[in-house]
């Protein structure tokens, strides 16, 4: 029988999925037939639910804990990956930790924190699957970014998180190019997406937040996950190097 699902038995590693957008991006890709690694470093029960959604209905899915900054980590995640399922076919890195802080009162620790994650770790997971996925003669790599990394208006606060967005893009474009023409690389840049991420927003501040907002509101995790199956699916198959927004409108160029 034809399947007609997106990822049908396509192995996809999806960075920091026990919880918000990566949970979203894990599961909608287990619902197009993609056998999903959960990759946490912190919220084991929350993955290990995921896992179990997962597979009650009727999915597959691995759960593995790596933090993305570390190199050894990172390695073992991929390992682990190869020793059960044998292959790579995408990899989301959606792992970010978020330090609320401007630039005055930002330290050197914190810059250190969030560059590490946000942007050192999806240099080291694109690395450690890249050999595969040449080998396999085709990948996906999409990276998730922020608007705040793009749009002059939304980088105001949080200095050292707006850097390594921006850096992301540059990861992206620089990627695309030496990857291609095997593996297509991308980003997405959300806007406000109700995740924990966002929860020390005031009121006030989400209320600007909407207002600026041609659709008149916050993002949804699902959302993000859809344009996720997009870039990760045979659909996308011309597209690389591009970052798309999905933000409602605010912050458009
Ligand atoms: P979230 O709910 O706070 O989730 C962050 C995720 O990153 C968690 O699953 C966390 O896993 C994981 N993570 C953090 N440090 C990690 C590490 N060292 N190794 C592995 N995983 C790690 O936030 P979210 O909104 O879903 O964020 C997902 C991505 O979207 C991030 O890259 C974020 O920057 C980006 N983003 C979010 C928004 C927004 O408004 N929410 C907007 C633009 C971009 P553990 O709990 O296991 O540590």
């Amino acid at each position: 029988m034809v399947s007609n699902m997106k990822l049908q038995d396509k192995v996809a590693i999806v960075t920091g999925a026990g919880r918000g957008i990566g949970r979203a991006i894990a599961k909608n890709f287990a619902s197009e037939g993609a056998k999903v690694v959960i990759n946490y470093s912190k919220s084991e029960k929350e993955s290990q639910s995921l896992a179990q959604e997962i597979k009650n209905d009727g999915g597959t899915a691995l759960v593995v804990k790596a933090d993305v900054s570390k190199p050894n980590d990172v390695k073992e995640l991929v390992k682990k990956t190869m020793d059960e399922f044998g292959r790579v076919d995408i990899l989301v890195n959606n792992a970010g930790v978020l330090i609320p802080a401007r630039f005055l009162d930002s330290t050197e620790e914190m810059w250190d924190m969030t560059i590490d994650v946000n942007l050192k770790g999806s240099y080291l997971c694109s690395k450690e699957v890249a050999t595969i996925m040449l080998d396999q003669k085709k990948g996906k790599i999409i990276n998730i970014s922020s608007v705040c990394g793009l749009v002059q208006k939304t980088a105001l606060g949080n200095t050292p998180y707006v850097a390594s967005k921006a850096g992301v893009i540059g990861l992206t474009r620089s990627l695309a190019v030496n990857l291609g023409p095997t593996i297509n690389v991308n980003a997405i840049a959300p806007g406000v997406i109700d995740t924990d991420m966002v929860s020390f927003f005031t009121p006030e501040r989400m209320n600007v937040i909407v207002d600026e907002t041609p659709v008149k509101r916050i993002g949804k995790p699902e959302e993000i996950a859809a344009a996720a199956l997009f870039l990760a699916s045979d659909e996308s198959d011309y597209i690389t190097g591009e970052v798309i927004t999905v933000s409602g409108g605010r912050g458009m160029r």
